[in-house]
């Protein structure tokens, strides 16, 4: 394997505190995501390298594995300064730059070498060989020498990294994922910060169709990406959603609806282990949306929920979506259980003591219970299941 990777921890070397933890999460989760190619990885508190056979392939999963600030792709060489030199020179062929910089680190104090000397003999062949002068402080490209017993390790450019923390650091979040734009890209942010998923659905067939089902494992299979343990926990909601149209006045049968999934989601995350709802209102956006309408939908559970786009405009969620490739799935056009049905004039202040009124005229309870004992929980996600739907 003659590949060499250089992986720059990024914000998660500022907690100092957890740093172990937090590298060997972002090792394994780097293990998992290279899972089916071959590799080796090192790594210490400041840096972590992986060794294969095509950098190209590994530096493109990278890009998808959050913790990771920068990556970079390293040459490396014997520790004598004609192959220095020589490397030095074939890298900088390959970039267009008038003003360059040589840094050397010497990590090996057995170089006789030092390091400032070293920058003058390197950059001296570099200015003698090129078209180019040497800017110290705003350099076109810098050059960046590591001199290390194993060897000298050579490169020019960093690939800016995703960032944020290692998936799971947080532990899990039940995000409840809807076919929409706005739940797949709370599941996206929640995943950056470090939050794990596991996602619920709810489904009410024969009114909602099996694409519409198949979108959403399509949209937690893109998602998913960025972890690989995600699941899909799919609902049984038709009879608990027909007994609300039929029990609750027509404006409130989606606020009253919206507590159902609340009390559902809580039970399953608890069931699951998740620490926190996570879902993807966001503030205004349609009558459940208001300030109001989540006060009162949300006073069912104790259970914390996050709402990661909640202050976001939707042109903005739309921006994510497309960077993380939702948005095609998104938009295609099958029904929700939230959009069938829907009221003419939906409550935009909804009244607590109604909806407890409301809901007190059929047994919701029991209709819960036979929700969450019938989930089917999806954990084969492969993307390629459900790619005929693109
Ligand atoms: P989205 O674009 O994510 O569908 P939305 O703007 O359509 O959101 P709503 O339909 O009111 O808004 O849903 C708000 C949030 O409630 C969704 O983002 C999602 O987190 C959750 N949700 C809605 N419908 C479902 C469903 N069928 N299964 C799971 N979660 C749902
Ligand atoms: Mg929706």
């Amino acid at each position: 394997m003659n590949d060499l990777v250089l992986i720059k921890y990024g914000e998660l070397t500022t907690k100092k505190a957890n740093r172990n933890t937090f590298i060997k999460l972002l090792a394994n989760n780097i293990k998992n995501i290279l899972k089916d190619i071959q590799f080796n990885i090192k790594f210490d508190r400041v840096r972590m390298y992986i060794e294969c056979n095509d950098s190209k392939i590994v530096i493109e999963k990278l890009q998808k594995v959050f913790g990771i600030h920068g990556i970079v792709k390293v040459s490396r060489v014997n520790t004598n300064i004609d192959d220095i030199k020589a490397k030095v020179l074939e890298l900088l062929k390959k970039e267009t730059f008038k003003t360059f910089k040589i840094n050397t680190k010497r990590a090996d104090k057995s170089f006789e070498i030092h390091s400032m000397e070293f920058n003058n003999i390197i950059g001296g062949y570099v200015l003698k060989n090129t078209n180019s002068k040497v800017d110290v402080h705003n350099p076109d490209i810098l050059v960046t020498i590591e001199i290390r017993p194993e060897g000298t390790f050579i490169y020019t450019s960093v690939i800016k990294g995703i960032g944020g923390y290692p998936v799971g650091i947080q532990g899990k979040g039940m995000l409840m994922l809807s076919g929409g734009i706005d739940s797949p890209v709370a599941g996206y942010l929640s995943l950056k910060r470090g939050v794990d998923l596991e996602c619920l659905y709810f489904e009410s067939p024969p009114h909602t169709s099996i694409e519409a089902k198949n979108k959403v494992i399509k949209l937690a299979s893109i998602i998913n990406e960025y972890s690989g343990n995600i699941k899909v926990n799919v609902v049984p909601f038709t009879k608990l959603q027909e007994a609300i149209y039929k029990n609750v006045p027509n404006s409130y049968v989606i606020t009253i609806m919206r507590r159902m999934m609340y009390r559902i989601a809580e039970k399953v995350a608890l069931k699951h282990n998740c620490k926190v709802i996570i879902n993807g209102e966001s503030i205004g956006q349609v009558a459940s949306q208001t300030l109001t309408s989540i006060g009162v939908i949300n006073s069912v559970t104790s259970f914390p929920v996050i709402r990661p786009v909640a202050c976001m405009d939707k042109l903005e969620i739309i921006e994510i979506s497309k960077k993380i490739n939702t948005y095609e799935t998104s938009i295609l056009p099958y029904e929700d259980c939230c959009t069938i049905f829907l009221p003419t004039h939906p409550v935009i202040n909804p009244d607590i003591n109604k909806c407890l009124l409301y809901e007190m005229s059929f047994n919701y309870e029991e209709l819960i219970e036979e929700c969450v004992n019938n989930i089917e929980t999806i954990t084969n996600l492969k993307n390629d299941n459900y790619n005929d739907l693109l």
